[in-house]
């Protein structure tokens, strides 16, 4: 494992994702969800470093309002822990 690829894994775990094995066809992972295991999209690891962090900074008011992530509501739960306040914001 390579640092960008822990810092792609840390950044998706705080928002309730986590990385599966690398696809095949590439330098490709599977996002999973972190509640149930459903696919919920995937990332390259070609991020600069910081990046994966900013990525995910800047989902977070789509995961808090249910828009992006898993239909089993993981992500919303994992934003609202993360941050309550901007979770509240992004309700609107
Ligand atoms: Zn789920």
């Amino acid at each position: 494992m390579t640092d960008i690829v822990d810092e792609i894994r840390q950044a998706y775990a705080a928002v309730g994702i986590r990385l599966d094995q690398p696809a095949t066809y590439g330098a490709y992972y599977r996002l999973l969800c972190a509640g149930c295991g459903r696919m919920v999209g995937n990332v390259g690891d070609k991020l600069l470093p910081s990046m994966a962090q900013d990525v995910v900074t800047a989902q977070f008011d789509l995961y808090a309002s249910g828009l992006l992530g898993c239909a089993c509501g993981h992500q919303r739960d994992a934003t609202r822990r993360l941050d309550p306040d901007r979770w509240a914001a992004a309700q609107k």
